[in-house]
């Protein structure tokens, strides 16, 4: 019976894994049973068989493309790999390096993403004093944060954690669609900023949207 694919392991850059025949092989008459690739690869490509004493293949396309850790520590060499200019030969054949860019783009975004948004949780955790608005109205045609950035440049403050919400999916594009903003005006170094946040009040009321609350 066909191997059932898991789904996260389904395709190696967009490639039908079960067209690439990477997955370790054990010799049965070499394997002295000492279950360590059973109990180290990650991706629960083997079983152990207790009666054998054996570890068997269970899950082939499990096997991460490119990865030969269990043959490497494997006591017995017991565990081989096909030749790795297969991969190579599929790289090239299946255009692979191109897909990677479209990748690595978004990896790269995403971890600028996740790096930005840890240092502003450490801020966060460091701050002296910190409020919640939530603002109503035309968000990005008005440019509220384009007009706050600028009035609050001599405010020893940040803006932080922002999030505008948009009802609708045209909400999401269209300039003058109207929007929900939630943000968070911090400082690591004021014990007091109501004089800032009074700029941000009026800078708010002047771009024509309406404060909804501020805690
Ligand atoms: S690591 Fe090698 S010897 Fe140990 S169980 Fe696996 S195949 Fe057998
Ligand atoms: S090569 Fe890596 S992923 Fe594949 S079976 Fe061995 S340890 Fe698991």
């Amino acid at each position: 019976m066909a191997e059932k694919l898991e789904r996260k392991f389904a395709y190696w850059h967009g490639i039908d894994r079960t067209k690439i025949p990477w997955y370790p092989t054990i010799d049965a008459n070499k394997c002295i049973g000492c279950k360590l690739c059973f109990v180290s690869c990650g991706r629960n490509v083997f079983d152990f068989d207790l009666q054998k004493n054996k570890a068997v293949v269970k899950k082939k396309f499990n096997c991460l493309v490119g990865c030969s850790t269990c043959a490497t520590i494997c006591p017995a060499g017991a565990i081989s790999f096909p030749n790795k200019e297969m991969i190579q030969k599929i790289e090239r054949e299946e255009k692979v390096l191109a897909r990677i860019q479209k990748e690595a783009k978004k990896k790269k975004v995403k971890m600028d993403v996740e790096r930005a948004r840890k240092e502003v949780m450490n801020m966060l955790s460091n701050i002296k004093i910190k409020l919640d608005y939530e603002v109503a109205g035309n968000i990005y045609e008005s440019e509220l944060f384009r007009k706050i950035h600028d009035e609050i440049m001599r405010c020893n403050i940040d803006i932080v954690d922002i999030y505008v919400e948009s009802p609708s999916l045209k909400g999401s594009w269209d300039m003058k669609a109207p929007s929900i903003a939630k943000f968070k005006v911090v400082s690591t170094e004021m014990e007091d900023i109501s004089d800032c946040a009074k700029v941000i009040d009026e800078t708010i009321e002047k771009s024509g949207n309406v404060l909804i609350s501020k805690r």
